[in-house]
């Protein structure tokens, strides 16, 4: 990544830091940081993709602001963090989506809504506002071949831009090191239960100098609510190709089951991280990127919502536009992942899985 300005305000603040050293028992920044004795444009990538924004090195510091030297690790490190998503995504075009990240998802949404109320329009066998029922009452809404040929399409092309990006991340911050199968076991293992965000047992900052483990509660009810809802729509796709029984299923399925859940965290993970932001102290904050942050959260609670409600009216009049809205909702998910927040998640585990190889060797 070139030198920017806040490539240059990462490297100033590290060098204090590295003088410092005040914070190293905090998370696996500061003796990552103690690893270097110069900071490239990739070490300070990977470091600011190593910070999980627990903001407890902010409040520790001495030198934070008003001090003149004005040290805001949380801060820089949001905004580089920021910059390393638009450097590496694919295609580099659409790489300019994370400037107005907020007004780029109202608008994909809008756009995913309408092409799918279009295919409705042309395909649909009746009315909306019937009561479809029994195996195959979706494909009564819109007919199997539209809804496989655009969730195909669609998930194909995310599933790409997000490899490619990581891989980009990877070969520059991760300097192209050979993957060893117990480092990634680590990395994994930190990514998945959220180490540094557990300050040594007192959780992190989540809106003021008090300390407490809901940030990390709530991330893993989005999280792992996300991973459930992935793996209900699997289930489901397999049954349905594979085993060729169509949805909708019995309430007591797999699929539903795994839905439920999943829709469940990801409404109360979603709601309770945006409740933290809006309450948060916003000095050890990136306040511009708030809109981005804000944009992802709220279009996946919106998905949760319309797929519980899908569920909970499946069996009457109002299943065809309530399919038609969670469908749309999803499309415009599954486009904007790669040019959204999301990509932290695999930015982050990366950088953790270089951390645990430089830690055990
Ligand atoms: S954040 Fe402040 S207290 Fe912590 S290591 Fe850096 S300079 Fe020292
Ligand atoms: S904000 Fe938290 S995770 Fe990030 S560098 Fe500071 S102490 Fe570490």
């Amino acid at each position: 990544m070139p030198d920017s300005i806040i490539l240059v305000e990462a490297r100033r603040e590290m060098e204090i830091c590295n003088a410092c050293r005040y914070c190293e028992g905090f998370c696996a920044v500061f003796p990552a940081m103690t690893r270097e004795r110069e900071f490239s444009a990739a070490d300070l990538t990977y470091l600011a993709n190593l910070c999980h924004n627990c903001q407890g090195c902010y409040y520790a510091c001495q030198y934070a602001p008003p001090h003149p030297f004005g040290v805001n690790v949380p801060q820089t490190f949001a905004v580089l963090r920021e910059e390393s998503y638009r450097h590496y995504a694919w295609p580099a075009p659409l790489a300019r989506a994370f400037d107005k990240n907020g007004l780029v998802v109202a608008l994909t949404t809008a756009g995913a809504l309408a092409l799918v109320l279009v295919l409705v329009s042309i395909f649909a066998t009746g009315p909306l506002a019937v009561a479809h029922e029994g195996p195959g009452a979706f494909y009564q809404v819109i007919p199997w071949a539209a809804m496989t040929g655009v969730a195909v399409l669609t998930l194909a092309f995310s599933l790409l831009a997000l490899a490619r990006g990581g891989i980009s991340f990877w070969r520059d911050a991760g300097k192209g090191a050979a993957l060893r199968p117990r480092d990634i076991a680590r990395g994994l293992h930190d990514a998945m239960t959220l180490k540094n965000l557990g300050g040594g047992g007192f959780g992190c900052n989540d809106i003021d100098e008090s300390f407490s483990q809901n940030r990390r509660y709530l991330h893993h009810a989005m999280a792992y609510g996300f991973l459930a809802c992935f793996a209900a729509t699997s289930t489901a796709a397999f049954d349905d190709y594979v085993l060729k029984l169509p949805a909708p299923y019995p309430l007591f399925s797999a699929q539903v089951i795994l839905g439920v859940l999943g829709g469940i965290g990801l409404i109360v993970g979603t709601s309770g991280l945006i409740r933290l932001k809006i309450i948060g102290n916003r000095e050890p904050a990136a306040e511009h990127l708030f809109g981005a942050d804000f944009a992802l959260l709220a279009l996946l609670w919106l998905a949760a919502a319309t797929g519980l409600s899908l569920l909970a009216f499946r069996a009457t009049d109002a299943m065809g536009t309530l399919l038609a809205i969670h469908l749309g909702l999803i499309l415009s998910l599954v486009v904007v992942l790669p040019y959204s927040k999301f990509v932290h998640g695999i930015y982050r585990t990366l950088a953790l899985i270089r951390n645990a190889a430089e830690a055990s060797s």
